[in-house]
């Protein structure tokens, strides 16, 4: 038996002094149910842009306490499931994602799911690819409001985290204080309109604490490799970080000095834009497990 943790639990900043909402132990396994990123304020036709509260935009449900887990290790969540709505809102429009300087007004379209896809039009569906868009735990100190991402996790925006991938992330705060939201039934790298096709919905995880594993951003381990994720003020940075990040990974894990690990990452590995719309970009840096299997690589 899993315990849940209705949306209406949620939290608009990641703070180490957010009471928690759900205390379970090392190991548990917890069903959360997600509002979308707009609160769930977007249904009918009768529901705008202009008639939202952005006093109340991305939720993330939580903060749940696990016991056992300190400051220093890292949170182990994986992701078991992640069950969408029925029906998905994209938006963009005046001052919002890449374009935002080209637009006068607002705009959203509802994206019906239908049999596992995104229906856009009459002429193009899309397969659903369910990922959760804020993820993370608390900061050291002070409040990191949900739509910003950083070394906790937070407001990635990264396609990649969906079920069955494992996120690993450092712990600022005794608990860990987890939380997420802003799921996204499909969405390309980039999120360059500064929406996926936003759903509320339920997420399945398991979370295990690693006390002997220190990590300074998140990193994300899927099917087919390891992605050391990273947020800075432009992309460029963002990336620096990210290729640092695993550098470090594999110079402490590989046969090789530093020169060797960046030339294999030269040739195998992948430098990635996960989110260029948020107040921070978000970048990942991939290695392939078939090449990192070779060395016994694990974390
Ligand atoms: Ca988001
Ligand atoms: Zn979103």
């Amino acid at each position: 038996m899993s315990q849940r943790v209705p949306s209406t639990s949620s939290i608009y900043a990641f703070s180490p002094d957010n009471p928690p909402v759900l205390t379970v132990p090392d190991g548990a396994v917890v069903e959360i149910d997600t509002c979308d990123c707009f609160d769930d304020q977007l249904r009918t036709e009768a529901d705008t842009l202009e008639t939202l509260d952005w006093e109340k935009i991305n939720p993330a449900t939580g903060p749940i306490y696990i016991e056992g887990v300190r400051v220093g290790g890292v949170l182990k969540v994986t992701i078991e499931s992640i069950t969408v709505g029925s029906q998905g809102v994209v938006a963009t429009g005046k001052g919002l994602g890449v374009l935002g300087d080209r637009f006068e007004g607002m705009r959203r379209r509802y994206i019906p799911f239908v049999d596992g896809n995104a229906v856009w039009d009459d002429k193009v569906s899309l397969p659903l690819r369910p990922m959760i868009g804020v993820i993370g735990v608390a900061p050291a100190s002070g409040a990191i409001g949900c739509g910003t991402p950083g070394a906790h996790g937070g407001n990635m925006d990264n396609k990649l985290i969906g079920a069955g991938t494992t996120l690993y992330l450092p712990v600022f705060a005794d608990g860990g204080l987890f939380a997420c939201g802003d799921l996204h039934a499909v969405m390309g790298d980039g999120e360059v309109c500064v929406a996926g096709a936003e759903t509320p919905g339920t997420v399945r995880v398991r979370f295990d604490f690693l006390p002997d594993l220190t990590l300074t951003n998140p990193v994300l381990e899927t099917e087919d490799g390891f992605y050391a994720i990273a947020s800075a003020g432009t992309l460029d940075d963002a990336v620096t970080m990210a290729v640092g990040d695993m550098a470090d990974l594999l110079v402490a894990r590989l046969p090789m000095e530093l020169a060797d690990v960046v030339m294999l990452m030269s040739l195998s590995g992948n430098a990635q834009i996960c989110q260029v719309v948020d107040p921070l970009k978000t970048a990942r840096y991939g290695m392939s497990k078939s090449v990192l299997a070779a060395y016994g690589f694990e974390l």
